[in-house]
């Protein structure tokens, strides 16, 4: 089809063209003696947009799940219990991951559509008066239903609770794009991968861990650790010191991972939170004034401001929205995961992105919903979105 591919999932997202030439290179030797001089500048850059000064910084040749596992197994022992919310595919995922590394997972199940829940955290720390608990895994950004959680709060319910729990984040979605604050909200281990808010491919799988983690992957070293040879910490702890990997680095995606944290200071990093807020702000919009459909998000207070998962009603079939978007009007919209399969679609606006994209996606699912039958009204949802965007100065 000609003209360009409107990619609107969240996940890989647009890949700037900054960031395309800059991966443009040939290789070099990585045991050189100028090759720190790329190596540690990333490492602290990536500090600074997970806003910690005290933690340490990871680049793993990876994606964002094997940052989850990176974060798991240099923490953690054989049988340890972790609490963990659930409210979509994300943090089934990690839950399932936890539970095969045969750690003791207590799940507190929540809604597709809420978040993870402060006051339910509280309690169930407070009853653990033995600490058995040693970490908490929230998702901040559950991409599967558009739901942002609240940090800050998880982390007042955790000392409310004065309990020792390690606070583990997944931040595969709002990392670079949301408001997150490590050293702030006391995230203890903070993951992320390439293809999102960074705006890269996927490939790299980020992680930062606070030295009270570090501190605990040491002492689990000497009990029962979980298992891990790749994603072990100790080497690339020693070879990171002096700005080297410990087997061979992606030289292209360390590149593109340069280019990306120059366009992020340049831009920075509050303004790009706020573009993102305003970006949402234009599609939830689209979707709830103009179109008068529900958000999956069921407070509007928790919507993401990296993707929009939208409600189709019943009797339709998400999924014959998404094939209509993507074979008539080149777009690609994210689809309903599992237990939400046909259910919603999902817009992706995370990234390298401005108003007119928004609104060009907003339009080809509008055209999209009205091509099999859908009552939506032609232009409502863009309308509504052209007035939340022009009300910024
Ligand atoms: C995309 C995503 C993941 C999985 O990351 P991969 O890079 O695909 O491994 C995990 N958590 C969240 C919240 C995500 O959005």
């Amino acid at each position: 089809m000609p003209g360009r591919h409107f990619l609107h999932i969240p996940g890989p997202t647009n890949v700037p063209d900054r960031i395309l030439r800059a991966m443009h290179v040939v290789m070099e030797d990585h045991r050189s003696p100028v090759f720190p001089q790329l190596a540690l500048p990333l490492l602290e850059g990536l500090k600074r947009v997970f806003r910690t000064q005290s933690g340490q910084a990871f680049i793993f040749p990876s994606t964002g799940t094997g940052a989850w596992e990176t974060v798991l197994t240099n923490t953690l022992c054989a049988g340890d219990k972790v609490l963990a919310p659930r409210h979509g595919q994300f943090s089934s995922l990690w839950i399932g991951m936890a539970e095969s590394h045969g750690l003791n997972v207590e799940v507190q199940e929540e809604a597709w559509g809420a978040g993870a829940s402060p006051e339910r955290i509280f309690a169930a720390l407070e009853h653990d008066q033995g600490h058995d608990i040693r970490a908490v895994l929230v998702v901040h950004n559950e991409t599967a239903t558009g739901v942002t959680s609240d940090i800050a709060a998880v982390r007042r319910a955790i000392d409310a609770a004065s309990h020792p729990a390690l606070l583990f984040v997944d931040g595969v979605s709002s990392i670079g794009s949301l408001d997150f604050r490590m050293d702030e909200w006391g995230v203890d281990g903070a993951v992320a991968g390439s293809q999102k808010g960074f705006m890269m491919p996927a490939g790299l799988g980020l992680s930062c861990f606070s030295q009270k983690a570090l501190e605990a992957g040491r002492s689990a070293r000497k009990n029962n650790p979980l298992r891990r040879s790749y994603f072990d910490l100790e080497a690339m702890i020693a070879s990171n010191k002096t700005g080297y990997f410990p087997y061979t680095p992606s030289l292209p995606l360390l590149y593109g991972l340069r280019e990306a944290l120059r366009m992020m200071e340049e831009e920075g990093l509050d303004n790009v939170v706020a573009r993102h807020a305003h970006l949402a702000g234009g599609v939830r919009a689209a979707v709830t004034e103009g179109w008068w459909l529900k958000l999956c998000a069921q407070d509007p207070k928790s919507a993401s401001d990296t993707v929009t998962a939208v409600m189709v009603p019943d009797g339709f079939d998400a999924r014959e929205v998404i094939a209509r978007a993507f074979q008539r009007y080149n777009l690609s919209l994210g689809s309903g995961l599992t237990k939400v399969a046909g259910k919603l679609f999902r817009i992706g606006h995370l990234g390298d992105l401005n108003e007119l994209m928004c609104l060009a996606a907003i339009s080809g699912a509008e055209m999209a919903m009205q091509d099999i039958g859908i009552k939506v009204e032609s232009g409502s949802g863009v309308a509504a979105a052209q007035r939340h965007y022009r009300r910024k100065a």
